[in-house]
This record gives C-alpha cells, sequence and structure tokens, in this order.
C-alpha cells in the first residue's frame, strides 16, 4: 500500500524538464533615470529594474545567457534578461546584480553592443565591455556593426561576421547570439546569420517555447519591459 501512494505522489510532482521548455526573454535599452532623450517607454529606472530582478530572485527563476541557451529544460524558472544597444548606463544593471547576488542566486545578463559605436558617449567602452563581459554577470553579444536595418542594408558580411570578430577581439569571448535591430528580418537574414551565429533575436512577442520548429533559435521572441511596466505587470510578463 505506502509504495502504491509512493508512486501516485511521484506522479504528481512537477517535472521541471516538461515545465521548464518555456523561457520569458526580457528586453531592456536603457536602465536609467527618464533624462529627456530617446523614447521614454524604452527606459527603466535602476529602482524598477532592481525591483524586477528581486522578483525574480524572491520567486526562484534562474537567470541564463545564450552560453547556457541548453539548460532551458534543466533549471527551475530560466529566463533571460536582454540589453540593446550598449548603453553605459547598462552598468546600473551590473550594480543591481551585484547587490542580489546570493549563493542561490547567480544574476546574469546579456547585452547586445553595436560594434562601430563602441566607445561613443553614453556607450559602453571597450574597457568596460571586456570587464563586463569577465564580470561573471554579463555576456556580451552582436547587434550588429552600425544598427541597419537587415533586410534593406547591402553590406550583411560586415554586420553580422565583422561584429562578431570585433566584438570577440574586445571582449575575447564567443560572440553566438544576434539581436537583429529593429527586429528585423527576412529569409535571406536568418540565412546569413546563421553561418556565423547560434542564436537570433526578434522583437515577436511572447516567451520562447520550444517547438522543434524549423530555424526558431534564429527567430527568438523578446518581451519588452518599459518605463510605464508596474511590478503587477511584470509578473504577469514572465509568467
Ligand atoms: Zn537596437
Amino acid at each position: 500500500m505506502k509504495k502504491i501512494i509512493v508512486i501516485v505522489l511521484l506522479l504528481f510532482i512537477p517535472n521541471q524538464a516538461s515545465a521548464a521548455s518555456k523561457a520569458p526573454i526580457l528586453l531592456y535599452h536603457w536602465i536609467d533615470e527618464y533624462n529627456g532623450y530617446g523614447q521614454k517607454e524604452l527606459y527603466v529606472t535602476p529602482e524598477n529594474f532592481e525591483k524586477q530582478m528581486d522578483f525574480l530572485k524572491k520567486n526562484g527563476y534562474t537567470l541564463l545567457t545564450f552560453e547556457r541557451f541548453e539548460e532551458i529544460d534543466k533549471v527551475n524558472k530560466p529566463i533571460f534578461i536582454t540589453f540593446d544597444d550598449g548603453w553605459k548606463d547598462n552598468l546600473n544593471a551590473l550594480s543591481v546584480f551585484k547587490r542580489l547576488k546570493e549563493k542561490k542566486f547567480a544574476p546574469s545578463g546579456t547585452i547586445f553592443a553595436i560594434s562601430d559605436f563602441v566607445g561613443r558617449p553614453e556607450r559602453l567602452s571597450a574597457s568596460e565591455l571586456k570587464s563586463l563581459a569577465h564580470s561573471g554577470y554579463f555576456s556580451i553579444q552582436s547587434h550588429t556593426a552600425t544598427h541597419p536595418n537587415l533586410t534593406k542594408t547591402t553590406n550583411l558580411d560586415y554586420e553580422l561576421k565583422h561584429s562578431k570578430e570585433k566584438i570577440e577581439q574586445i571582449t575575447g569571448k564567443p560572440v553566438i547570439a544576434l539581436a537583429y535591430p529593429y527586429g528585423s528580418y527576412n529569409s535571406k537574414v536568418v540565412a546569413e546569420t546563421k553561418k556565423f551565429y547560434q542564436y537570433g533575436l526578434t522583437t515577436i512577442p511572447g516567451p520562447f517555447a520550444k517547438k522543434q520548429l524549423h530555424d526558431e533559435l534564429f527567430l527568438l521572441p523578446r518581451i519588452y519591459v518599459n518605463y510605464s511596466t508596474s511590478l503587477k505587470e511584470f509578473a504577469q510578463l514572465v509568467k
């Protein structure tokens, strides 16, 4: 009788592997107070960002970078935190990650840098990108060389291959993921991206769910977190 109860109980223990084939990939840009430059909704204040990361910590999420993509089937509540455009204020995210780090919570995120813009005013410098890449908190990946609409550019090789090589030179680490500027792609862009990368990120809304579809790793969806996103809304976004 006891044996039967144990077996019945085992059947009802949630299976992490099947529960985890879905993973939200969050999209941030500026982590700063809105200062009048650019679109306000693309900012998240450091205070709100900290509340959001703390929510993930308290609710047992595992923050992954693309080097660990295969772990989405193995870890509890996988989630990716991504930052586009390589803004200097992403250093505020580093401070938040450092504050929240604990034995059981290892925060990490991915910065998609624009290789030709590295070191411009308000953008992360090469030495900052290098130290972020070696901090244990960030992976630095490519957002192309000049941030064009890839479906219209005439120099795909420069945007894809050169940007990858330049960022690898800066950080000394492999670049395996590309975020398409403006989320724009077509079949040619995807085919070219596959030559140099293992992952391509769009702005198709919603969480990633493994469906074994053709090219699904090059059409990864992302969820915008905005200036006006409340913590209650955030909780819904990562559900
Ligand atoms: Zn961008």
